[in-house]
């Protein structure tokens, strides 16, 4: 199935685009080369010899020294709506997505209220088939309102298009109800994505526990808060045979329990954000919490290093930005009070090509690879560029340097963790589901006479 067969979004027109002589790599189609990107009726016709693609009537995007990659897609996103509008909607939120490359997302079901009935869900599928700039998949939550007691109707959630189910923001803390959604899950489908933490571990916790926390006498999150609860549902998906994916992945520990279950051949996928594979929590000196306060939190160079290898050796399949928009006032307080959180969707390819690419700490191919690894964990087909595909394409200007927040954000929040930061790397154009999304305003197409 389509992004579009799949997924809601606006409907609009097909793109009928080429991209001239761009440098295309799909690792994962065994794509690398310069091509003419044929894009006709929303579908990639074809991979046409440099120059030579037949341009009748179609948009010409003169695209040489720049890179076409499959799109990307993001399975944790917070749109903030219904109830909290005034932060994102499904209308900023997927627009921020477009300027990122992505050409789908999941939005998570934590809202005001949460997402629990199939009314819910479809008030939201709704909303995206009227504003949404690229496809938007809906969770539904694991509990009744989040309150960790009741299971929601999976099987009726399931049927009014809930892509899959997550308590996103609290941890599912009795492992009686958690064994029973994971047989439920068996009989209905969708993968259960897992806010993994440890309330009586974390505590009133605001950062990692470690030396930085000690030195500034801050309350500290131990790495034991999310590992042991990631050992816990290991167990119990392996013992119902159930489907798990465990989101923001952020301490070594964790890795090594995701690695070792995955090893027993456990259904069990994992994601890591941008922020925990470019942080640590020395960030948090600067006593910053519009940029550095985010559940988990940011951890050890240790800890981004066993991620960064997790996300090498596949422990890690995607990545994925938690986007978590909020407004200044619940971000300009005092470190312990404010919110938790950072946005992502702008910045998380360039914020990654600076930080890790760049340096050479992972190939430009494996990043592709896993910032369009998050549709295979919930069922969803990989964006891809062979000819016959839906066209899902994200061009970049791999050179192209900027500094974040400086022309403004899409997203309605503007508590980016790379804000003021010089990035290198551009998303261009982002082709979504077969439509044009995103083209960067400086940045025009030519028509073809
Ligand atoms: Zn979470
Ligand atoms: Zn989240």
């Amino acid at each position: 199935m389509s992004l579009a067969g799949t997924l809601d979004v606006r409907p609009g027109e097909d793109a009928n685009v080429i991209l001239r002589r761009a440098t295309v790599l799909d690792p994962v189609a065994g794509i690398e080369g310069v091509h003419d990107v044929v894009i006709r009726d929303g579908r990639i016709a074809e991979l046409a010899a440099p120059g030579e693609g037949a341009a009748e009537g179609a948009e010409v995007v003169e695209a040489e020294g720049m890179h076409a990659f499959p799109a990307f897609f993001d399975p944790h996103v917070h749109l903030r709506t219904p109830g909290h509008e005034h932060k994102e909607d499904v209308e900023t939120g997927t627009r921020a997505a477009a300027a990122g490359g992505y050409c789908g997302i999941l939005a998570m079901a934590n809202t005001e209220p949460p997402v629990s009935t199939a009314a819910d869900v479809s008030a939201l599928r709704e909303q995206a088939r009227a504003g949404a700039s690229v496809p938007v998949g809906f969770l539904a939550t694991v509990t009744r309102g989040m309150e960790g007691e009741e299971l929601t109707e999976m099987v009726e959630l399931r049927e009014a298009g809930a892509v899959g189910f997550s308590d996103d923001g609290l941890p599912i803390v009795s492992a009686r109800v958690m064994l029973r959604a994971l047989q439920y899950q068996r009989l209905c489908g969708g993968t259960i994505a897992l806010h993994e933490e440890d309330p009586e571990l974390s505590g009133a916790g605001v950062m990692h526990e470690g030396p930085v926390s000690a030195a500034l006498g801050l309350a500290g999150v131990p790495s034991v808060a999310e590992s042991t609860m990631i050992a816990r549902d290991a167990a119990l998906a392996a013992y119902e045979g159930a489907r798990i994916h465990v989101q923001h992945l952020s301490a070594a520990e964790s890795v090594e329990v995701v690695r070792a279950a995955k090893a027993a051949g456990v259904r069990i996928s994992a994601e890591a954000s941008p922020h925990h594979l470019c942080l640590t929590d020395e960030e948090v000196r600067s006593l910053d919490p519009r940029r550095f306060k985010t559940n988990p939190p940011l951890r050890r160079e240790t800890d981004r290093q066993a991620l960064i290898e997790a996300l090498r050796d596949g422990t890690v399949e995607c990545v994925a930005t938690d986007h978590a928009p909020h407004q200044a006032e619940e971000k300009e307080v005092p470190f312990e009070q404010a919110a938790m959180g950072v946005t992502g969707l702008e910045t998380a390819f360039a914020a990654l090509h600076t930080e890790l690419v760049l340096p050479g700490t992972i190939g430009l191919g494996l990043l592709v690879e896993r910032m369009a690894g998050g549709a295979a964990p919930f069922g969803i087909e990989r964006p891809s560029l062979a000819p016959g595909s839906e066209a899902n394409v994200a061009l970049c200007d791999l050179a192209a340097e900027w500094t974040v927040g400086e022309d403004g954000y899409e997203s309605r929040s503007q508590n980016s963790w790379c804000a003021g930061r010089a990035l290198t790397g551009r998303v261009m154009v982002t082709v979504a589901a077969g439509q044009v999304a995103f083209r960067l305003r400086s940045f025009s197409l030519g028509v073809a006479t």
